[in-house]
This record gives structure tokens, sequence and C-alpha cells, in this order.
């Protein structure tokens, strides 16, 4: 089973990720985008903290990443039976390359399928909150990459593009206000989750 987590930078991805895999039995891989991988690694910091990278480059870069985390570390998992939990995939391409930076949803999309040959999660946890909330939560972390230098009206953007792409396809997608405190959220996801996850 593949389920990825989305939303909005300081949304509390990483943190609900950890809790739900501590809550799994059997084998569970934990796993993110960019840098999932050695590579990956490589191509988030030329990402995230390089210098500029123009809109079609970075469209691409994520695809590398993503095309080499699906074939090295996705799939394989997947053909063992495992449930993996990505933090992020296709749909924050989507967002962040196709709808904030104008580059179209849904040429960022096919580029996506192109590199993943298609793969498609199970299920997807939107965590949704108001940017400016998060913005504080990542203030506390001292983040220093590109998300700093974005203004809010990207950020505002993101939310609706995150938010668009789940009413396209509720059976896929699971939104969870992710304004609450993190036990709450987590007893939600674990709820929502539990049918697919046959517990
Ligand atoms: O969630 P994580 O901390 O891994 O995200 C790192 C940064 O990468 C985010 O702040 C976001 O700006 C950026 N990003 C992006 N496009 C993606 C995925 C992440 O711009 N497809
Ligand atoms: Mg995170």
């Amino acid at each position: 089973l593949f389920i990825s987590f989305e939303g909005g930078d300081g949304v509390g991805k990483t943190t609900q990720i950890a809790r739900l895999a501590s809550s799994l039995s059997g084998e569970v891989v934990v796993t993110r985008e960019p840098g999932g991988t050695e590579l990956g690694a490589e191509i988030r910091r030329l990402l995230l903290h390089g210098g500029h990278v123009s809109p079609r480059a970075e469209a691409l870069l994520y695809a590398a990443d993503r095309a080499h985390h699906i074939d090295t570390t996705v799939r394989p998992a997947l053909e063992r039976g495992a449930v993996v939990l990505t933090d992020r995939y296709l749909d924050s391409s989507v967002a962040y390359q196709g709808a904030a930076r104008s580059l179209g949803a849904a040429e960022v999309r096919e580029l996506s399928l192109w590199a993943t040959q298609g793969l498609v999660p199970d299920l997807t946890i939107l965590l949704d909150a108001d940017p400016a909330l998060a913005r504080l939560r990542t203030a506390d972390r001292g983040r220093a990459d590109r998300l700093e230098r974005e203004p809010d009206a990207f950020h505002t953007a993101l939310r609706e593009q995150f938010l668009a792409l789940a009413a396209a396809e509720p059976q896929r997608f699971i939104v969870v206000d992710a304004e609450r405190g993190i036990d709450e959220v987590a007893q939600e996801i674990a709820q929502r989750t539990a049918p697919a996850l046959e517990r």
C-alpha cells in the first residue's frame, strides 16, 4: 500500500508520518521527496540550497528525484508487500511547480507520470492549514531554505491548488484539518486510514 502525505510547508507532514508509522505492524518504509535516496539527497541540495534554478529545470530535477526514488526504493518495497509512507509525492510537484510557479498543472502531472511509469498513491493524506499558521511553525524550526523567500501569495495559491487536487480525486484524497493539535490530527489519520490498512 502506497500512501503519500501532502500539503504546504509547516503543516506537519513529517510529524504525522512518524506517528502513523509507529502505529503500524509489518514492514513500513518511511521516505520522502525530494531526497529519499542518495542521488535524491544531492538533487535536494541543489534545489533547496544551491543557486537559482530556472522553473523548467526545477520541474525536471524534481522529476529526476522522483523517477530514481520510485525505481530504487518505492517499487521494490511495494513488491515486498511493505506499506510505503512518503513525505510528498506528485501532488507537491503539481502544486508547487505546476500551479504556484505557473508551469501548468496538467503538464507537470504528465511529466511526473512519465517519470514514475504511472505510479499514483493508493491514498493521499492532505494536511490542510492556513499558511500564516504554518509559517509560524517553520519559523520555530529555523529553516533557511527556499521556502522563506516565497511571498505569502505563493503559499496561498499552493493551499488552494492542493485543495482543488483533492476535490478532483475524492476517492484518493483524505483531507485533514491540520490546524489542530498533533494528537488530534494523528487520531483522525489513524481512523481514516484504518480501512485501507485493514486494521
Ligand atoms: O517538505 P520538505 O521540507 O521536504 O520540503 C522542502 C522544500 O521543497 C519545501 O519548502 C518546498 O519549497 C520545496 N518543494 C518544492 N516542490 C516540490 C517539493 C518541495 O518546491 N515538488
Ligand atoms: Mg517536513
